[in-house]
């Protein structure tokens, strides 16, 4: 048996702040505004994992309230859900995700992306297919405001 759930994160990009994507920091004059490091696509694929396996959402797990969470790596966000899917004998298949962006150009740097993403689920990053989108100009992303993902993620029972 399978089981799907889908994620989605949208944060505000500022100067003078990262720009982390995927566990990876790529060079841009803007990041996320955020409580951890802002990793939308690390922040999409956690509620798309944890949706599958029933487990809520993001928020309830790591809290932006919680201190403990301040400027870290999202990537401890999944491998934390990793160990509770493994405690409910839960395996990931796959994990579909779109990244939308203005700039910079993601695309070169979804290798490591898949990379650190698979190592920080214990999957290959075969497992993980990753594509990026502008939003044509449009809306707050299309103006450089906003970076956004979207995932989907299947697990086998
Ligand atoms: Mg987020």
């Amino acid at each position: 048996m399978t089981r799907s759930g889908i994620g989605y994160d949208l944060h505000r990009l500022s100067e003078g702040r990262k720009l982390i994507v995927g566990g990876v920091e790529l060079p841009f004059d803007k990041g996320p505004v955020g409580h951890s490091d802002g990793d939308v696509l690390a922040h999409a694929i956690c509620d798309a994992l944890l949706g599958a396996a029933g487990l809520g959402d993001i928020g309830t797990h790591f809290p932006d309230s919680d201190p403990k969470w301040k400027g870290v790596s999202s990537l401890l966000f999944l491998e934390h859900t990793r160990k509770l899917l493994n405690e409910r004998n839960l395996r990931i298949a796959h994990i579909d995700a779109i990244v939308i962006t203005e700039k910079p150009k993601l695309g070169p740097h979804f290798p490591a992306m898949r990379e650190a993403l698979g190592k920080a689920l214990g999957i290959e990053p075969e497992q993980i297919n990753l594509k990026a989108k502008t939003n044509e100009g449009v809306d707050a992303i299309g103006r450089g405001e906003a970076i956004a993902a979207h995932a989907i993620a299947t697990l086998e029972v």
